[in-house]
């Protein structure tokens, strides 16, 4: 069986929080129909309300019509059943960053979904062939890493599983085009590209500033002024949350050994509660 991006018509988003709720609304932006898919009928209310608020700053930016937001919003559908994804081509899942529950899922996507249909998902550490042996059709099942916010983020991971098909990744790397997305390749290994690299320069920018190298705000600066990226490793780290950053590194420390050792200073700020921007304080405060 090849498949195409062509044949992409429906697409089932498995999850509505920040990463999901970003991917149906870029999809349905992007003119595919989207059903979206929560474990809890406020769960799939607060995913609409987050896109309706993101769109609502790109009509405010210009960047779309009030029409064309109101027509994307329209092409979503929310649901908390699971079988409301039978019909669709493409499936991409954007729950827990759990192993368990990520292979229950998509156990229950392969008996629901049709064979054609590829599945995907948007783990940011986890091996996607692990979650591909969950199902009958490991060919069919990739990894589609999307980053944070989705809408405004351009790159998207495409991860190739033991098993993907090539025509699976062809339709991976198509559809996220089509999103108008970029895209690179990552072979299934732990952290990918991404979260391989960039989790242990968060890590090592907190053991700098644990061990007294500089302050916070000296260590984000030498970052962000001398080497050109937007942001810090502190202020990136509080930007996604300390708690997802201890899990990734736990997950690659576990993988890949001791280099990856979480942060002293890391484990102790998660222990207290201080998750960053989300609880208004990481390393630095928020209001
Ligand atoms: P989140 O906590 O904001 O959302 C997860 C959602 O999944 C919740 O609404 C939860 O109720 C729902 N859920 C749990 N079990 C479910 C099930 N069985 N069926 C349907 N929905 C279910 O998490 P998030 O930040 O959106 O992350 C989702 C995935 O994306 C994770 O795998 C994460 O590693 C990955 N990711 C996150 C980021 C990020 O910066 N947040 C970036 C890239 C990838």
């Amino acid at each position: 069986m090849t498949r195409d991006t062509d044949d992409i018509d429906r697409v089932g988003v498995v999850g509505a929080g920040t990463m999901g709720s970003g991917i149906a609304q870029v999809a349905a932006t992007a003119e595919y129909d989207v059903v979206m898919r929560d474990i809890e009928s406020e769960y799939v209310e607060s995913g609409f309300e987050t896109i309706s608020d993101s769109l609502g700053r790109l009509v405010g930016r210009d960047e779309l019509t009030e029409d064309e937001a109101e027509a994307a919003e329209a092409r979503i559908e929310g649901t908390t059943d699971l079988e409301d994804l039978a019909d669709c081509d493409i499936v991409i899942e954007a729950a827990l960053e759990d192993i368990d529950v990520k292979r229950d899922i998509f156990s229950d996507l392969d008996d629901v979904v049709a064979p054609e249909a590829v599945l995907a998902t948007n783990t940011s550490t986890l091996s996607i062939t692990t979650i591909a042996a969950a199902t009958e059709r490991p060919g069919s099942v990739v990894g589609l890493h999307f980053m944070n916010p989705v809408p405004v983020m351009k790159g998207v991971e495409v991860v190739r599983g033991e098993k993907t098909h090539a025509d699976v990744l062809g339709v991976a790397h198509d559809f996220a085009e089509d999103l108008g997305k970029e895209t690179w390749e990552s072979d299934d290994k732990p952290g990918f590209v991404t979260n391989r690299i960039l989790m242990p320069w968060i890590n090592e920018g907190i053991r700098a500033y644990d061990e007294g190298v500089a302050t916070k705000e000296d260590i984000d600066s030498g970052m962000t002024l001398g080497t050109n990226v937007p942001m810090g490793p502190l202020q990136l780290a509080d930007h996604i949350g300390l708690d997802i950053c201890l899990h990734a590194t736990e997950t690659l420390h576990e993988e890949l050994g001791d280099r990856y050792t979480p942060a002293y200073l890391l484990k102790r700020k998660v222990e207290a509660g201080d998750l960053g921007k989300k609880t208004g304080e990481g390393f630095y405060e928020y209001d």
